[in-house]
């Protein structure tokens, strides 16, 4: 929790309890959740809160850095407590989102940077394809 106190003092940001409990859960897992269903798991332990809320939270700690945002073109965005660049895999079957771990593509952003007149700020790479899971049933 000092940590928390620490990193949100850093940034300005107020430390409400629906921002701690929004980043908290997101720390807390891997599976690249939705608003909705961090609004649904968020739910029991604060029935007050509401879906508005949880998405004013999400953008908050977006802007200053502290998550980030991730869309993988399904309409919602999806939320990771991992705000290191970093790439991502998706089931088309199920549509789970794992990080694909130890590729980094931003030396990419030097060689873009090369070949056209961008000053490239970042990237994101996702790929598509059928989880472990899916491809056992
Ligand atoms: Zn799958
Ligand atoms: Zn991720």
């Amino acid at each position: 929790m000092d940590n928390l106190t620490t990193i949100f003092r850093e940034k300005k940001l107020k430390l409400t309890p629906q921002r701690i409990a929004v980043y908290k859960y997101l720390q807390s897992t891997k599976e690249h959740p939705s608003a909705e269903t961090i609004f649904k798991a968020l739910q029991p332990l604060y029935p007050t809160m509401s879906l508005a809320t949880v998405y004013k939270a999400l953008k908050t700690l977006v802007e200053v850095k502290l998550i980030q945002e991730i869309n993988l073109g399904e309409g919602n965005s999806r939320y990771d407590g991992n705000p290191n660049p970093h790439s991502h895999l998706q089931c088309v079957q199920c549509l789970r989102v794992d990080d694909l771990e130890g590729i980094c593509f931003q030396n990419l952003n030097d060689e873009i940077k090369d070949n056209t007149d961008y000053d490239i700020l970042y990237n994101q790479v996702y790929f598509y394809g059928v989880c472990s899971h899916c491809k056992n049933k």
